[in-house]
C-alpha cells in the first residue's frame, strides 16, 4: 500500500495548516521507447479535492505537454488517467498548480471555494462559494474549448444517469434479481460523499444558474426545466430527504425568502408529493443546514422559517410538534441525515418569538373564517 500524502491547494502554500488540500500526484510510468506514458494514479483523488472532473486536469496536462491522454472511467476504485510521454513530479505538479490558478482557485480570495459555470454556452466563469466574487476564467486557453463541450456536471452525470436508465429499462438484458440489485446499489451510493450526489448537486446548480444568467429564458420554462433534471434523476421515495437537500442547496442561498416565489410551483409540486408531516420535517432541518452552512444570521431564523411557513411548504401542527419537541418529532427527525440534536436546540430556542406569534394569530384566523363563512362565502382556506 501506498500512503497517500497531501500537499495543500496549490502545493506552493507552504502553511501545514491550510485548510484545503489534495492527494500528491502519484506517478508511475509504463511502457517504454515510443509508447512510453506517465499513469497519474490518484489524478481522480485529485480531481476530487478541486471538486471538478477528472478529463480537466488531465486534458489541461496533455495540452500543456503537447500529449496525447487517455482516460477510462469503470467505477469510483477503477480509473485510468495516462499522458503519453515520461514526466517527472516535479513537472506534473508546477503544471497542475498552474492548471488550479486558472480554473479552480477564487481570483479574489484564492480559496478553491469556485464553482465553474457556463454563460451563453460560450463563456466559462467562476462564482466563489466562500466570498462570492464572480469573474471570467480562462477562455483564452485550449481547455476552454474542451470545457465548453463537456461543461461542468455533464460527464459524470452521464454516468449516473446510464446507470438510472439501465435500472428503468425493461428486461432486455440481465433478470430482475439482477435490477433489483442496481437498484440497491444505486441508491446506498446517493449518500453525502456519493459523487453522484455532488453531480447531481452541481448539474441542479448549474441548471438553475444558467437560467438565471439567462434572462430570456423566463420563469415558468425555467422551472419547467428545474423540474425535468430532478425527475431525470428518479430517486426512490426513502431518498427524498435526499432530493430535498438538493432542492435547498441548488435554490437557496444568503437570501432563502428571495427564492419562494421564483421556484413556488416547483417547489410546491415537489412538496406536495410528499407527506406533509415528511416534507415539514426535511423542511425544518433543511432550514436549519442552511443557516449554518451559509453562515446566516441567527436572528433571519424566524424570517425564513415562516417564509416557508407562510407560503404552507410547513405543516403548522408540525411545526407546533418540532417546536415542543415531542417523541413524534424526535423519531422522524433522527432518522433525516441532516438532523443535529445540537442545532436543533439551538433553533429551536431562537423560534419561541414566531411560535408565540403564531398561536395567537391561529385564533384570529378561526374568528375571521367564521365571519365569512357566516357571509356564505367559502373561506379561503390553505392547501
Ligand atoms: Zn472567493
Amino acid at each position: 500500500m501506498i500512503k497517500t500524502v497531501y500537499v495543500n491547494i496549490p502545493s506552493y502554500i507552504e502553511d501545514s495548516n491550510y485548510r484545503y488540500k489534495m492527494p500528491k500526484p502519484q506517478l508511475k510510468i509504463e511502457g517504454r521507447g515510443n509508447g512510453i506514458k506517465t499513469n497519474i494514479m490518484n489524478l481522480h483523488e485529485i480531481a476530487k479535492a478541486l471538486n471538478c472532473h477528472d478529463q480537466y486536469p488531465l486534458k489541461y496536462l496533455g495540452f500543456e505537454f503537447g500529449s496525447q491522454t487517455s482516460y477510462k472511467f469503470k467505477n469510483d476504485n477503477d480509473v485510468t488517467c495516462i499522458i503519453n510521454g515520461a514526466f517527472q513530479d516535479d513537472q506534473i505538479r508546477k503544471q497542475l498548480d498552474k492548471f488550479i490558478e486558472k480554473y479552480i482557485l477564487c481570483q479574489k480570495c484564492r480559496y478553491p471555494e469556485m464553482y465553474m459555470k457556463i454563460k451563453g454556452g460560450k463563456i466559462i466563469y467562476g462564482q466563489c462559494d466562500s466570498c462570492g466574487h464572480v469573474s471570467d476564467l480562462d477562455n483564452a486557453h485550449r481547455l476552454a474549448s474542451y470545457i465548453l463541450k463537456n461543461p461542468p456536471g455533464n460527464q459524470s452525470i452521464k454516468s449516473g444517469q446510464e446507470e438510472v436508465q439501465m435500472i428503468n429499462s425493461e428486461g432486455q438484458t440481465g433478470n430482475k434479481e439482477d435490477k433489483q440489485k442496481k437498484k440497491k446499489v444505486l441508491a446506498a451510493e446517493v449518500g453525502l460523499d456519493s459523487e453522484l450526489l455532488e453531480a447531481f448537486l452541481v448539474q441542479l446548480r448549474d441548471t438553475y444558474n444558467r437560467l438565471v444568467v439567462n434572462d430570456k429564458i423566463d420563469n415558468d420554462v425555467a422551472d419547467m426545466m428545474l423540474t425535468q433534471d430532478i425527475k431525470k434523476f428518479n430517486l426512490d421515495r426513502h431518498l427524498k430527504d435526499r432530493v430535498c437537500y438538493l432542492i435547498f442547496q441548488s435554490m437557496f442561498d444568503e437570501n432563502p425568502t428571495k427564492a419562494f416565489e421564483r421556484n413556488y410551483e416547483l417547489l410546491t409540486t415537489y412538496f406536495n408529493d410528499l407527506d406533509p408531516q415528511l416534507a415539514s420535517c426535511h423542511i425544518i432541518l433543511n432550514i436549519q443546514y442552511l443557516m449554518k452552512k451559509r453562515n446566516i444570521d441567527d436572528k433571519y431564523f424566524t424570517t425564513v422559517l415562516k417564509g416557508f411557513y407562510d407560503y404552507s411548504y410547513i405543516d403548522e401542527q408540525y411545526l407546533l410538534k418540532w417546536f415542543e419537541n415531542t417523541d413524534e418529532w424526535k423519531n422522524e427527525s433522527k432518522e433525516d441525515f441532516l438532523f443535529n440534536e445540537q442545532l436543533d436546540n439551538h433553533y429551536r430556542q431562537l423560534s419561541e418569538p414566531m411560535i408565540n406569534w403564531m398561536k395567537s394569530q391561529a385564533g384570529q384566523e378561526e374568528e375571521y373564517y367564521e365571519e365569512e363563512e357566516a357571509e356564505g362565502e367559502q373561506p379561503d382556506v390553505q392547501q
